[in-house]
C-alpha cells in the first residue's frame, strides 16, 4: 500500500508491507516497525531501495533489542551510532545481509558491500572453511607446487589478488566490520521465519540472503574405492593440504580425469619428479573445449614433461593394498596401473543443500536465479558456480564453474541490491588455465578463451609457444583461445568474442601467424556494419 502528498510544504512518500511502514520525508527515510514499535532513520543513500522496494524487505525488524527509540523531540540520530548498534546487534541474532559460503563470489560480494559502505555491522558471512575467501583456481596450480619452487600460501592469494583488488584477509573483515563465522556450514532454512540454522546450532535471522555455495568435488562410490586412503578429491585449501602430504611420500600418482583439473594436477606432480600418469574415459585432454588438434599438441607438451596418458579407458575400481592404503587402478580391460596415490578430478556438483526448496533448475543444476540473480522467494539470491541464470548473449538458461563469473556475478547482485541498478547480467563466458608454470619449466602455459566453441574451426600458430583457434558459425566469430599472446592480445579476444563479426574463414585459414589472424579478426569490427563495438 502507497500514498504520497506534503506537509509543511515538504513531499512525504509513505509504503506499507506486512509490519513495517517506511517514510521518505525531507529526503530522509524512515522505518517503522508495528510489531516492536521501533523507528529507524536512514539517509537515503544508505537505504537499499532495488531489495526493499523491488524485491522484498531487506531492513530488518530488531525483534529482540531496540535498536532506536523514536523519541519526539529526537529527530536527528548519527548514523554512526546506529551502524554501531547494528553491529553489536549481532549478539541478537538478528543479520540485515547474511552470505553464506566463503569463497571466491563471497569474496567480491564482500568487497562490493565495503564499497557502498553496507558492510560495516551489516554484513555476515557463514562458510564451512577455516579460511577467509581466496583465489580457490590457485590451488591446483602455484599451490601444488614443489617446497623448493615457492608455492603459494596463505594469504598470499586471498580475495581479491586474482583481480589486482586489496588481498581480504581475515584482518580485513574484521577492519571492514564483516562478521565471519568460520567453519559452520549452514544446515537448514526456514523461509517463512527468515533464519538460517548452523551445524553448530545458530539460529540466524536474516533481511537479505544471498547463495554462494559452489560446487562439490563428484566422488568415487565408496564401493568402488572412492573413500580410500591416498585417494584424493580438491575442492579447499584442507583438500589441497592433504595431497601435498601425500605427494612429499608418493612415488606413482595416478591423476583421474582429463579436464582443467586433471591437467593441472598433473602437470603440477611432474613438477614433483613423480611417475604421473593420468587417466579419462574421453579420447581427448579438455574434451568439452579442445579441438583434436589442440589437444594433440597439449597431449604431446605433456608426454614431453613425462606425463603417461591413458584415454578412452574406463576405471572398474581402486584396490587398496594390505595396509588398506589404495595401490592401484584397475581399468575397465582389467589391467592395473599402480599407484600409491589417486587424485580424482571428475567433475563437480552443485552445493545446492540445504537450499533446494529455494527452487532449483532441472537442465543445469543449481539455484535458478534471474538477471539480476534472485531467486523465486524476494530477499534470496544466488551467486557463483551455484546459480542457474539467463546468459542472454546466447539466449539460454546456464550454470558457469569459472572464477570470472562468480566474480562478476557477486558484484552484479550486490550492485542490484544495494543500489539503483536495475541492468540484468550479461555475461560473456571466458576461461582460462594455467600449467607448468614452476620455476624451471622448460615451457610455462598460459591460454584464455572467451565466447562460445561452437560451429567450424580454424586455428593457426605452431605452438612453439603461440597458438590461436578461431570458432566460426554462421560466417561469425563466435568463440576463440589464445596461448602465450600478448596482454594486448588477450585484451582483444572478449571484443572479438562479443562482437562475433562476420569473418572470411579462407583469409583467416591463409593467415602465416597468430598474428596476423588477430589482425584480420580486429580488422572485421570495421566490415561488419551492422552491429556497434561494444566493448568488455
Ligand atoms: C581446484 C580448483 C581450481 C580451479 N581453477 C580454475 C581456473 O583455473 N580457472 C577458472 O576460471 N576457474 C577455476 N576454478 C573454478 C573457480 O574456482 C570457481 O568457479 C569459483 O571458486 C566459484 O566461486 P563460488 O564462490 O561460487 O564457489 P566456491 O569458491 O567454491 O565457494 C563456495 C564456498 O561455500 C562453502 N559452502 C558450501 N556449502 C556451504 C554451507 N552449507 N554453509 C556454509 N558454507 C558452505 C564452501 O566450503 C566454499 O567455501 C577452479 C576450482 C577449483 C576447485
Amino acid at each position: 500500500m502507497s500514498s504520497s502528498g506534503s506537509f509543511n510544504s515538504s513531499k512525504y512518500f509513505i509504503l506499507s508491507f506486512h509490519h513495517f511502514t517506511a517514510i521518505i520525508f525531507h529526503n530522509k527515510f524512515f522505518v517503522l516497525c508495528v510489531s516492536c514499535e521501533t523507528v529507524c532513520k536512514f539517509p537515503m543513500s544508505a537505504i537499499s531501495n532495488s531489495l526493499s522496494l523491488k524485491h522484498g524487505l531487506s531492513l530488518r525488524c530488531p525483534q529482540t533489542t531496540h535498536l532506536l527509540r523514536y523519541r519526539n523531540s529526537s529527530t536527528s540520530i548519527n548514523f554512526r551510532t546506529f551502524q554501531k548498534r547494528c553491529y553489536a546487534a549481532f549478539a541478537n541474532e538478528n543479520r540485515e545481509y547474511v552470505i553464506v559460503g566463503g569463497g571466491n563470489a563471497a569474496g567480491y560480494a564482500a568487497r562490493t558491500f565495503v564499497e557502498h559502505g553496507l558492510a560495516d555491522g551489516r554484513l555476515c558471512i557463514v562458510t564451512k572453511e577455516a579460511y577467509a575467501p581466496y583465489e580457490r583456481p590457485a590451488l591446483t596450480k602455484a599451490y601444488l607446487f614443489p617446497h623448493d619452487k615457492k608455492p603459494a600460501r596463505l594469504p598470499g592469494f586471498h580475495t581479491c589478488v586474482g583481480s589486482g583488488g586489496e588481498r581480504q584477509t581475515p584482518e580485513w573483515y574484521q577492519e571492514k566490520g564483516i562478521e565471519m563465522l568460520y567453519e559452520d556450514p549452514v544446515k537448514n532454512i526456514d523461509i517463512e521465519k527468515q533464519t538460517l540454522t548452523t551445524n553448530s546450532g545458530k539460529l540466524l535471522k536474516y533481511g537479505s540472503l544471498i547463495i554462494a555455495t559452489g560446487c562439490t568435488a563428484s566422488r568415487f562410490p565408496e564401493k568402488i574405492g572412492g573413500n580410500l586412503s591416498g585417494v584424493h578429491y580438491i575442492r579447499d585449501v584442507a583438500d589441497a593440504n592433504a595431497l601435498i602430504s601425500s605427494l612429499e611420500k608418493a612415488k606413482k600418482v595416478v591423476v583421474v580425469g582429463g579436464g582443467y583439473i586433471g591437467m593441472e594436477i598433473a602437470a603440477a606432480a611432474v613438477a614433483w619428479k613423480l611417475d604421473t600418469t593420468i587417466i579419462f574415459p574421453d579420447d581427448r585432454l579438455l574434451q568439452r573445449l579442445f579441438t583434436p588438434s589442440l589437444a594433440r599438441r597439449y597431449e604431446e607438451l605433456y608426454q614431453k614433461n613425462g606425463v603417461k596418458i591413458l584415454k578412452g579407458v574406463s576405471i572398474k575400481n581402486l584396490e587398496a593394498g594390505t595396509n588398506g592404503h589404495v595401490a592401484a587402478v584397475k581399468l575397465g580391460d582389467g589391467s592395473i596401473v599402480e599407484a600409491d596415490t589417486v587424485i580424482v578430478g571428475i567433475g563437480s556438483k552443485p552445493a545446492v543443500s540445504p537450499f533446494e526448496k529455494v527452487g532449483l533448475n532441472t537442465d543445469v543444476g543449481g539455484i535458478q536465479v534471474d538477471g539480476q540473480f534472485r531467486t523465486s522467494i524476494p530477499g534470496i539470491f544466488a551467486v557463483g558456480d551455484v546459480a542457474a541464470f539467463p546468459l542472454k548473449i546466447y539466449n539460454r538458461t546456464a550454470r558457469v564453474e569459472h572464477v570470472d563469473h562468480a566474480r562478476r556475478s557477486a558484484q552484479h547482485c550486490v550492485k542490484a541490491l544495494l543500489s539503483a541498478q536495475t541492468h540484468n547480467y550479461d555475461y560473456l563466458p571466458y576461461f582460462y588455465s594455467r600449467v607448468f608454470e614452476y620455476e624451471g619449466s622448460p615451457r610455462k602455459v598460459w591460454w584464455q578463451f572467451f565466447g562460445d566453441n561452437v560451429g567450424e574451426t580454424v586455428e593457426i600458430g605452431n605452438f612453439d609457444p603461440k597458438i590461436a583457434t578461431f570458432w566460426i558459425e554462421s560466417g561469425k566469430l563466435k568463440g576463440v583461445l589464445l596461448e602465450s599472446g600478448t596482454p594486448e592480445e588477450f585484451q582483444l579476444l572478449p571484443k572479438l568474442a562479443r562482437n562475433q563479426p562476420a569473418i572470411d574463414k579462407a583469409k583467416l585459414q591463409n593467415a602465416s601467424s597468430v598474428e596476423e589472424a588477430l589482425d584480420i579478426a580486429q580488422a572485421s569490427f570495421f566490415v561488419t556494419s551492422d552491429y556497434q563495438l561494444s566493448s568488455e
